[in-house]
């Protein structure tokens, strides 16, 4: 293996060793919680060498690098999830080579993506990102809670979305245990309208346990596992 497999091997398996524990302490089976891990700003050999290391998904944040990585790791198999902010324009491109969009937070998203997935001929799988800024907090993506179900039909009545459930991320300077909390209530809400919807994907590098914890199912973790990235922009 070259330096940078065994770096990544070593990282992934402190990873999957902290899943574990976490499941454990949260008395759940490890098998019911999956990892992604956001390649954003590593090169596409880095998803290369992570697919040899046994990983399955791979989370993005940008639409053209995503695109790019996308297209040249098509022969690996893998199970692409946009997690970032999506631009309407975009939402049609995102859904041709995405098969997760869990970054969906409002109805102007909806149909691009909707149609994205029908020229693909595909469906595509879709969480919805709520917000978990408290009230008064500086807007940041998701979805406000409030509006949170009127997004839940709109997704569920397009003909090649599927509604998956719910994505977030704990805001900063708030006990992400809290914020990971609120969400769970969120999710028991959303699988009143949609019984199928039972993703919860929370937690990344800092806070996988407390996610683990409150009942996540799709961890998304980059640094823990690439290394630090890079400090662009
Ligand atoms: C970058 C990113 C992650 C991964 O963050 P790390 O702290 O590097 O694990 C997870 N979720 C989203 C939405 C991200 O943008």
């Amino acid at each position: 293996m070259t330096a940078r497999a065994d770096e990544l091997a070593a990282n992934l398996a402190t990873v999957r060793d902290r899943m574990a524990r976490a499941c454990g302490e949260a008395s759940r089976d490890p098998g019911e919680v999956d990892l992604i891990v956001v390649t954003k700003f590593f090169p596409a050999s880095d998803v290369r060498v992570l697919a040899d290391l046994g990983v399955t998904d791979v989370g993005e944040n940008r639409h053209q690098e995503a695109e790019a990585k996308a297209a040249e790791c098509a022969d690996l198999g893998l199970r692409w999830h946009f997690i970032g902010g999506l631009q309407s324009n975009k939402a049609a491109a995102v859904a041709r080579y995405a098969d997760v969009v869990e970054s969906v937070d409002r109805v102007k998203l909806v149909a691009g993506l909707d149609r994205g997935a029908a020229e693909r001929g595909r469906d595509v799988e879709v969480l919805v990102q709520v917000s978990l800024d408290g009230p008064g907090a500086e807007h940041r993506a998701g979805v406000d809670p409030a509006a949170l179900l009127d997004l839940v039909e709109v997704v569920v009545g397009a003909d090649h979305l599927v509604l998956r459930g719910l994505m977030a991320v704990a805001p900063v300077g708030v006990d992400p245990a809290d914020a990971f909390a609120r969400l769970a209530a969120m999710r028991a809400d959303v699988l009143t309208r949609a019984p199928e919807a039972t993703w919860l994907s929370a937690g990344m590098s800092g806070d996988l346990e407390q996610a683990v914890q409150a009942g996540a199912t799709h961890v998304r973790v980059g640094s823990a596992v690439l290394g630090s990235r890079p400090q662009v922009k």
